[in-house]
């Protein structure tokens, strides 16, 4: 039984307005069948109609910036967000880290501005092949918090573990290993502070419709951070669904 766990949605880079909202319509429809608690993140032009339309679905962001206001041009503040009604940020996202070299530094600026703003931050982090390869999996994933998460915060924040091998390609750790490293990040983050011992920490990578039951199962596993399988609605609804 696996009812309050957290489904998220990244639907990265993809959908229009049109295709959005017969999705979010027909998400609806499925109301009394939902089990979990889900966030969708859309492409930021889609969240303020998308909001305003479908009050029963909570919305998140993919990235902000980590300043309030200013000068930087094309960026998007965690206020601008609030001000739109997104309740979460995903921060950390591999692919931001990657295109757009994001660093433990602005990284963990951004967090601080998300949770300053009053949203809560989803904060990705995994490791690469490499590094899996050469068994250090838990000493990158203890350099991600700790040179990230603010130590005196009493706000809620939300962890997605997403190991970069795995997001995209069909492979997933077995549920046994991410356990293992859920349980590893919350001893972790626990000494960083406190306050964060009651944190969800989800998985991503490679979920899909037959996966996504054993890993809900977990008690472990606080629920799931989905890509590509977010943006078929057979998939995702038959995930919220599942009890
Ligand atoms: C992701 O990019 O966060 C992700 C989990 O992608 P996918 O589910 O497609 O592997």
């Amino acid at each position: 039984m696996n009812k309050g766990k957290l489904i998220v949605a990244n639907w990265k880079m993809n959908f229009l307005y049109k295709n959005a909202f017969n999705f979010c319509k027909k998400i609806l429809l499925k109301k009394k069948l939902i089990k979990n608690k889900f966030v969708i993140c859309p492409p930021t032009t889609l969240i303020l109609q998308l909001s305003s339309k479908f009050k029963g679905i909570t919305f998140g962001a993919q990235d902000c910036h980590y300043e309030k206001l200013g000068a930087y041009t094309g960026d998007i503040s965690a206020l601008m967000l609030k001000d739109i009604n997104c309740k979460h940020v995903i921060i950390g996202h591999s692919e931001r880290r990657k295109y757009y070299f994001e660093d433990h530094i602005i990284l963990k600026r951004k967090i601080e501005s998300v949770i300053n703003a009053g949203l809560i931050p989803i904060y990705c982090i995994g490791e690469d092949i490499n590094i899996k390869r050469k068994d250090k999996t838990k000493n990158h994933l203890l350099s991600q918090l700790l040179n990230t998460l603010p130590k005196k915060n009493k706000n809620k924040i939300i962890i997605a573990y997403e190991p970069i091998w795995s997001i995209g390609t069909g492979n997933t750790p077995t549920v046994n290993e991410i356990e293992d490293v859920n349980l590893y990040i919350k001893k972790i983050i626990t000494k960083i502070n406190l306050s964060y011992e009651k944190t969800s920490i989800l998985y991503g990578g490679s979920v899909n419709k037959h996966n996504s039951l054993v890993f809900l199962d977990n008690k472990n596993i606080d629920g799931l951070l989905i890509g590509g399988a977010s943006l078929n609605l057979n998939t995702f609804s038959s995930i919220l669904t599942y009890k």
